[in-house]
């Protein structure tokens, strides 16, 4: 793969040695520990990165704050519209930079250039919100007073994002914050630098043909010191966040310390429920892509099935039997459903999980272990699991990402399984089979799940752009890419006129002077 990788970096116009720190054109010359990016696919080199520094990010910071002073005043269509161009530009590099993903990341080539189709679709989604940032006309309690609220850009975005999608959390943030009038900032992931410089890359070209000043789009690699920079720092309004759910905690804090605002896009730990009428031909493929898609390792990803127990050993033997045909190998060969796990970390959190499951006297039906030999060499491919266990088992209520899947019985009535699905820290994603409508209904009423994306006859992994996304409870509570979720990247002010020739005041007091 390595030619194949080289020819990649060329038409993405990155080299084997780069710097961490970008003002958006403009490389500085970082000198902080050196960053290899290995392939999960075979371990082959991809290539270095310096990180970037204390100093580094200083430079970066003084950039944003001296572009924001522009940017601010650009007009949301005209930024709109150089969005709308940076979509354009990701039709372009669409298939380089999905390869790249894939090459970097470990997920399949298709879902590569998914990853990059929805960086598409929010480009395509914010032009035309840059004409929609509306705010209300109220009526004013004073006569001859108008009333209305509008929003105007934050300033510096700071986004730290995870290693699972790291393509896709840097557009779904920066298109919108872009065309709020907001700049960023952006710390990808340790893991997956070379995809992020390739961004960068992309979005320069398009903001030096449009004469866009430095600094709108800043980008930095390092770790979590890096990321601490941002969280404890004043001039960035706004955090938005994705990764764990320990780093969203720490977050969390050190931006509310400094009373900044935080959007946290954490864990999930999403269930399917599976009622006696569901649909099993809509069950099987739902299940199975949401539990071994991306292997296991999307914040989506399906983790927990609770199936009543008339159908419960159906659906066991269909499961079994499905998972005997996966084929797991290189994710840029179609002929494999699953690919490798991010790194030999992840497998070995993976393993210890399964011998957890064990020891808290759960039953694998399918026990993953570590794959060898022949297209396995990079250490970094497993085979999938099922277990059959208790809802309360520690580390059921615990997020593994993996391909490890937990089946729970329920008996009796639906409640009973929402209880279960609503009986974890997590509140991300969940989904019911059913084709009984009372039981959908009251799956998405407010005695239902308690997860910010509910589904029904669809599994729980993955979402469109449209709606926005995010999850409660330990997933962080913050919504991000579709519906209202800009609101997010602006800060909101109520303006009053007064048009007559008196003095009012509210709440009709007087105030004789
Ligand atoms: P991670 O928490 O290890 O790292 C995420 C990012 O946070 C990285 O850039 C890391 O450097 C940074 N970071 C870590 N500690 C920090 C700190 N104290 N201050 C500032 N920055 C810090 O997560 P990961 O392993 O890269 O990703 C997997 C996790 O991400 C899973 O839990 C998954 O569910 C979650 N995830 C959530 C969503 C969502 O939208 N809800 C999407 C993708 C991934």
């Amino acid at each position: 793969t390595e030619t194949e990788i080289q020819s990649v970096l060329e038409t993405l116009n990155i080299s084997s040695e780069n710097n961490g720190a970008s003002t958006g054109s403009d490389w500085l010359s970082t000198k902080g520990a050196k960053i290899s990016s290995h392939s999960p696919v075979d371990g082959a080199l991809i290539a270095n990165v310096n990180a970037a520094t204390v100093e580094d990010y200083e430079a970066l910071i003084q950039s944003s704050q001296k572009a924001f002073k522009t940017w601010r005043l650009v007009p949301s269509p005209k930024r709109g519209e150089i969005v709308r161009q940076l979509g354009v530009k990701l039709r372009q590099y669409k298939e380089p930079l999905g390869k790249l993903v894939s090459y970097e990341m470990g997920k399949s080539y298709q879902e590569g250039l998914g990853e990059v189709q929805e960086m598409i679709d929010i480009c395509d989604f914010a032009v035309g919100l840059s004409r929609q940032l509306n705010g209300s006309t109220l009526h004013s309690e004073r006569e001859a007073h108008r009333m209305y609220d509008q929003y105007h850009p934050l300033g510096t975005v700071g986004i730290i994002s995870a290693f699972n999608f790291p393509v896709a959390v840097w557009c779904w943030n920066t298109a919108l914050a872009w065309i709020c009038g907001d700049v960023c900032i952006w710390k990808p992931s340790e893991k997956t630098p070379i995809t992020a410089i390739a961004c960068q890359k992309i979005a320069a070209e398009v903001f030096a043909e449009n004469n866009v000043p430095e600094g709108v789009s800043t980008l930095i690699i390092g770790d979590a010191e890096i990321g601490k920079l941002m969280t404890a720092d004043r001039r960035v309004p706004l955090v938005s966040a994705t990764g764990s759910t320990r780093m969203g905690k720490a977050v969390g804090e050190a931006v509310a310390k400094r009373l900044g605002k935080s959007l946290l896009e954490l864990g999930g730990n999403n269930a399917i429920i599976i009622s006696p009428s569901a649909d099993l031909k809509l069950v099987l493929p739902g299940v199975v892509f949401g539990a071994v898609g991306t292997s296991g390792q999307r914040c989506t990803s399906t983790r927990r099935l609770i199936i009543h127990e008339s159908i419960y050993d159906n659906v066991k033997s269909i499961l079994v039997n499905a998972y005997k045909q996966i084929k797991i190998g290189n994710p840029l060969d179609e002929n494999y459903h699953m690919g490798p796990l991010i790194d030999k970390d992840a497998v070995n959190t993976y393993l210890s999980a399964i011998e957890k499951v064990k020891a808290e006297g759960g039953k694998l039906l399918i026990e993953g272990t570590t794959l060898t030999g022949e297209g396995y060499e990079s250490g970094c491919y497993v085979s999938p699991s099922i277990a059959e266990v208790e809802n309360s088992f520690d580390i059921v209520q615990d997020e593994t990402f993996a391909p490890l899947l937990y089946m729970i019985k329920y008996s009796g009535e639906l409640d009973n399984a929402i209880a279960l699905q609503n009986g974890v820290k997590q509140g991300l994603s969940s989904s019911i089979f059913t084709n009984n409508l009372r039981e959908a209904e009251l799956f998405l009423s407010q005695a239902g799940s308690d997860c910010g994306i509910a589904n029904v006859n669809i599994g729980t992994s993955g979402a469109e752009i449209g709606g926005a996304f995010g999850g409660e409870k330990d997933t962080g509570g913050g919504r991000e890419s579709g519906s209202d979720a800009w609101k997010v990247y602006m800060r909101r002010q109520t303006n009053t006129i007064n048009y007559s020739t008196e003095l009012p005041l509210a709440q009709g007091i007087k105030f004789d002077f």
